[in-house]
């Protein structure tokens, strides 16, 4: 591990320095929990979902693609038991109207007193006997004045109709899976997939979380990358023992950490599923769920067959038996995913003469740029802009011609920039460039038209 501390605060600084994420709304005091992506962050988050999709759907030939809609038919949350039970067990302090989940309230209290217990396997009395029984106190106001438990579901509603009587209730959704599985059928009949085969989407889910916090960790709104496999009832546990170990083999070629990344399966299973099981990071926040892979049984195409009234049957193309799937899934929040990468790449490192960079060193495949094209002095620009456009057919590139060059490469290094091309007089006279290296800051000497094929090569994933 490397030996810079380092701290959501620190990673924020510089996000909002150097233009990765601002503060959603922000000429208006902010819109909590929301962010936007700015400049390198856009880009930074599109090379992590483009990695994603080449892994699991371009490299997968059973892998097909869906971009479903945001707003679902109604009647799809009540099938996917949303309606009824999509909620956290909130309490209210009546003292200072704080709104805090009980299940975190416990979980904080048992890590500070060093307690094994966890909340997920109580029923809301159980979280209630016991947060009365260790007089665990409201942490804005610090009186102990709670109102019991409710359930709050998380899902945002909204409406749709032109007429105020005529509006129908709708909800965004609170995740993508039910696009796939409501499409199940349509993406396998015009495919026409055999089993095992699986449907991947990245899209924006939305959820009222009580207690949304922690920079881009839990927001109200945010991404996700799905893969949901279909497949035989007695092929699936392997399939999820399989996307265990794919889904820990992404994250690490992408450049995490393994001695920081963990299985951590769960003891309390929904009713119908057979197995799950986080990968945790260890976030400067403590280890944390970066993904889930799940073992969902029948349950989802059983529950759409109820619900829908339409047969979700897959008939076996040779034997002509017809059985419903069972599904595994897996699910990683973008959001997520690139804090956690943030938080990796971040490094603070003391050079020759005493002076640090801060430099990110992200996988050159998710670096916002590719290369820098930096003329050494503004009377080289025209050729240094001729060079960008060339480079900029094939890669996001930066161009930069003001202040010391130095100070330029610290710019870069700051936004993850693996490479940085100077102009130079002898550029002129051979149409030579230099490339310095972002992680070893060596320079080497290459002629102009053979940059791309290098850069190429470099940040391939
Ligand atoms: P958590 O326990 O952290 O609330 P979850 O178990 O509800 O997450 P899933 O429903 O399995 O999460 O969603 C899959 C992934 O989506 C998570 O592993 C996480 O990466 C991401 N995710 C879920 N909720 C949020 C959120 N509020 N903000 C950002 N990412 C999220």
């Amino acid at each position: 591990m490397k030996e810079t501390k380092v701290t959501m605060e620190k990673i924020l600084n510089l996000c909002k320095g150097r233009g990765f994420v601002f503060p959603g709304s922000d000429i208006y005091g902010g819109f909590a929990n929301t962010w936007d992506f700015g400049p390198v962050g856009v880009e930074l988050k599109n090379n992590v979902k483009k990695a994603w999709w080449k892994r699991f759907v371009q490299e997968n030939p059973n892998a097909y693609g869906l971009d479903a809609a945001i707003l679902m038919n109604p009647r799809v949350w009540d099938a996917s038991g949303h309606t009824a039970s999509f909620s956290d067990p909130k309490m209210d302090c009546r003292e200072c109207k704080t709104r805090e989940r009980a299940d975190n309230l416990i979980e904080d209290y048992a890590k500070k007193h060093n307690l094994n217990v966890v909340p997920d396997n109580m029923t809301n009395e159980e979280m209630q006997n016991f947060i009365d029984e260790h007089k665990i106190n409201c942490p804005k106001c610090g009186k102990h004045n709670w109102t019991p438990i409710r359930q709050f579901n998380l899902m945002f509603e909204t409406s749709r109709g032109v007429t105020e009587e005529g509006t129908n209730k709708v909800y965004l959704r609170p995740e993508t899976a039910q696009g796939e599985y409501v499409n199940f059928l349509n993406v396998q009949r015009t495919t026409r997939a055999k089993l095992p085969f699986a449907i991947a989407q990245i899209g924006k889910s939305f959820r009222n979380e009580i207690t949304p916090g922690n920079f881009l960790f839990r927001t109200v709104e945010f991404e996700q990358m799905e893969l949901q496999n279909f497949c035989k009832d007695e092929n699936a546990l392997d399939l999820y023992k399989e996307f265990k170990e794919r889904a820990l083999k992404f994250v690490e070629d992408l450049g995490l950490d393994g001695e920081k990344l963990r299985f951590h399966d769960h003891d309390k299973l929904a009713h119908y599923a057979k197995a799950a099981c986080d990968i945790q990071y260890y976030f400067p926040i403590g280890w944390q769920e970066l993904n889930g892979i799940h073992h969902r049984s029948t349950w989802d195409l059983s529950r759409h067959q109820e619900y829908s009234g339409k047969s979700m049957l897959y008939t076996d193309p040779v034997t002509n038996e017809k059985v419903l799937p069972t599904i595994i899934e897996y699910s990683i929040g973008a959001d997520r995913l690139v804090l956690a990468l943030l938080c990796e790449a971040y490094d603070e490192e003391t050079l020759e003469g005493g002076e640090t960079r801060i430099v990110m060193h992200f996988h050159p495949a998710i670096a916002p740029y590719k290369v820098a094209v930096l003329p050494l002095q503004k009377n080289l620009s025209e050729k240094a802009k001729e060079v960008y456009s060339l480079l900029a057919k094939d890669f996001m590139c930066d161009y930069d011609e003001s202040g010391s060059i130095g100070k330029r490469y610290r710019r870069e290094d700051e936004i993850g920039t693996p490479f940085c091309v100077t102009i130079d007089f002898d550029t002129l006279e051979n149409n030579s460039v230099t490339i310095r290296d972002r992680d070893t800051m060596e320079q080497i000497r290459l002629p102009i038209n053979e940059v791309s094929a290098y850069v190429s090569q470099k940040i391939k994933f």
